[in-house]
């Protein structure tokens, strides 16, 4: 049965734990398919290119930008990041379901391109816990750490007015269903399934 494509995006402050969301899902064989984003920050311990970002100068970002190689990109702190074009078009085109995990700005821009995107926002507990993981991690120096809090503050607010769901990452393994029962209705919307149902009108 060939699906139509479907765009997810996942945002939420840093330290509200996307990536260990994602990651989670990719264990369980969730058939999704995950955009790797290119940035000008540079790799943390443990990351690797092109599988958690495609790393790169910001000449080559800049260039990138120039040539529209990206679907959408902005600056988050003091880098930039976006999602590479041709990739997640080709995963569309073949009834891929797409996730992106990208800022409340790049998630403004897809749904001006791509109306019928699903949105997801995972929020921490609490503000407290969010600092506590930011800074357990390690990865941020005091300046970085202090940055991306002040942007999850006003990324917060934002989520009320133009995501479609909010997840509450207490318990991952929680999160993570919770995540996989959102796309899963969104799966089987009607207006999703207009390629599957001609087929099936066409024998009828
Ligand atoms: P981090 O440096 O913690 O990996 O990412 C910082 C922020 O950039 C996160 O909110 C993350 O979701 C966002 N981000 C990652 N890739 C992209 C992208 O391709 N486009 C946009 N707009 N944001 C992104």
């Amino acid at each position: 049965m060939k699906n139509n494509g479907m765009l997810v995006i996942l945002s939420g402050p840093a330290g509200s734990g996307k990536d260990t969301v994602i990651a989670e899902l990719f264990k369980s064989n969730f058939d999704i398919t995950k955009s790797v984003s290119m940035t000008t920050r540079a790799p943390r311990d443990g990351e690797t290119d092109g599988i958690d970002y495609i790393f790169v100068s910001e000449e080559v970002f800049l260039k990138s930008v120039k040539n529209e190689e990206l679907l959408e990109f902005a600056r988050y702190g003091i880098n930039y990041y976006g999602t590479p074009k041709a990739p997640v078009d080709k995963w569309l085109s073949e009834g891929e379901t797409v996730i992106l995990k990208i800022d409340v700005e790049g998630a403004d821009n897809i749904r001006k391109m791509y109306p019928d995107t699903v949105s997801i926002f995972i929020m921490p507990p609490s503000m407290q816990i969010l600092e506590k993981r930011l800074r357990n991690r390690g990865s941020e120096d005091e300046e970085d750490v202090l940055r991306r809090l002040k942007i999850a503050v006003r990324e917060i607010e934002r989520c009320k007015d133009e995501y479609d769901y909010v997840v509450i990452n207490d318990d991952l393994q929680d999160a993570v269903d919770d995540i996989k029962t959102i796309i899963n209705a969104e799966r089987h919307k009607v207006s999703r399934s207009s390629i599957f149902l001609s087929e099936v009108f066409k024998n009828v």
